[in-house]
């Protein structure tokens, strides 16, 4: 049984995390200020004796002892991210300085949720993760952008000058059960639009593209990846290399639905990325032939059916 610290445990990655790794039979630390996460995707831990719940902001100092650190706290919906910048960038940097500094302190292994964000508006396609990425370093995106990106220079400064086990994976978008249905992100967005019938909000023409990964193989590899021997540290990216345009992610929507909605079109948002899509060879290579098990339909339809269960428990 290892003990493992999971910070952000409480928002919609971490809580399927949280679970998985107590499903394993280790011992799970749950960190969470709440920003964006709530104690109710944790709740049904609770009754588990090894399961445990922290309040705390992780750009404050935490002394603790395990084995392993997941470090996933930071908002991750641009609407969140954009509501406190300076927050965002503290919680990126000192977040991961202090957890840093806990990781050196007891000797665990730490894991940095990095995101496909440091690629910026990239202009090499699909993204590998030897490309260094284009980003507006004072747009309205570089609070989180950046901030990831100086997090991926704390982890990696870390290792090489005081040895700490660090592994960095790069998240393209991610979605499933457990997502806020009002944290602004597209897929949570459109699916509570179609299940109410009402405008779809595409922004932009809609011919920008994301490729979505289903929550549970980013799980796999994130636990894959922490798994890794010692010398392989990444970045590695870890998304589902299924590229679609907005417009075809709402009439995917639309048609699992049944849905009346019409599509609007609403302003693009400022440096909005053109495209994105995941290299994973490498993942594939170092993290035992892993790659999506889940295909966009059918992740969708599980995520439409929380959503529907919600909406019917009047929990929104
Ligand atoms: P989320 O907003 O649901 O979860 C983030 C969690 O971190 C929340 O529970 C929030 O309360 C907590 N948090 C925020 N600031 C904190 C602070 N200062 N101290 C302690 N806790 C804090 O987002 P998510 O989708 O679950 O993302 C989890 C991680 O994965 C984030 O680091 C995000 O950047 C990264 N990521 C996610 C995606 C995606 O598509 N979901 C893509 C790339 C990267
Ligand atoms: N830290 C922490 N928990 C620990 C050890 C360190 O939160 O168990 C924080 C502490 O705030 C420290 C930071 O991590 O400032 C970086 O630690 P490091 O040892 O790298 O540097 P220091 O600032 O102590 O010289
Ligand atoms: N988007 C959209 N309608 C919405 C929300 C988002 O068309 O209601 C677009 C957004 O402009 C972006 C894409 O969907 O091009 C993905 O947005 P999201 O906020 O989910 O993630 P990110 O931009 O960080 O990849």
């Amino acid at each position: 049984m290892k003990r493992i610290l999971v910070t952000g445990g409480a928002g919609f990655v971490g809580s399927h995390l949280c679970e998985r790794l107590l499903n394993e039979g280790n011992e799970v630390i749950c960190l969470d200020n709440y920003f964006t996460g709530k104690k109710q995707k944790i709740i049904h831990l609770l009754d588990n004796p090894y399961f445990e719940l922290i309040r705390h902001d992780v750009t404050q100092p935490f002394y603790i002892e395990v084995d392993e650190i997941y470090n996933l706290a930071c908002p991750a919906s641009p609407v969140h991210y954009q509501y406190n910048p300076i927050k965002t960038i503290k919680t990126s940097v000192m977040g991961a300085v202090n957890m840093l500094g806990l990781a050196k302190r007891i000797k665990a292994k730490i894991l940095q949720a990095s995101t496909s964000e440091v690629y910026g508006d990239p202009d090499v396609h699909p993204q590998p993760e030897e490309y260094w990425g284009n980003v507006n370093p004072i747009g309205i995106r570089s609070c989180y952008d950046e901030g990831k990106r100086c997090a991926e220079s704390l982890f990696i400064n870390y290792n090489v000058q005081n040895d700490v086990l660090i592994k960095i994976i790069r998240i393209f978008n991610t979605y499933g059960p457990k997502m806020e249905p009002d944290d602004g992100r597209v897929v949570s967005n459109f699916i509570m639009q179609a299940l109410q019938n009402q405008d779809i909000t595409i922004f932009g023409d809609g011919q920008q593209t994301r490729s979505f990964q289903y929550v549970s193989d980013l799980v796999e590899g994130m636990i894959r990846m922490m798994n890794t021997e010692d010398s392989f540290t990444g970045p590695i990216n870890i998304g589902n290399p299924g590229e679609f345009t907005m417009l075809e992610l709402a009439s995917e929507i639309i048609d699992i639905t049944g849905s009346k909605s019409k599509i609007i079109h609403l302003p693009l948002p400022k440096d909005d990325p053109t495209q994105r899509q995941p290299d994973i060879t490498l993942a594939k290579e170092q993290l035992n032939g892993w790659e999506p098990q889940v295909p966009l339909r059918e992740g969708l339809t599980k995520t439409i059916a929380y959503f529907d269960q919600l909406l019917k428990d009047g929990d929104v």
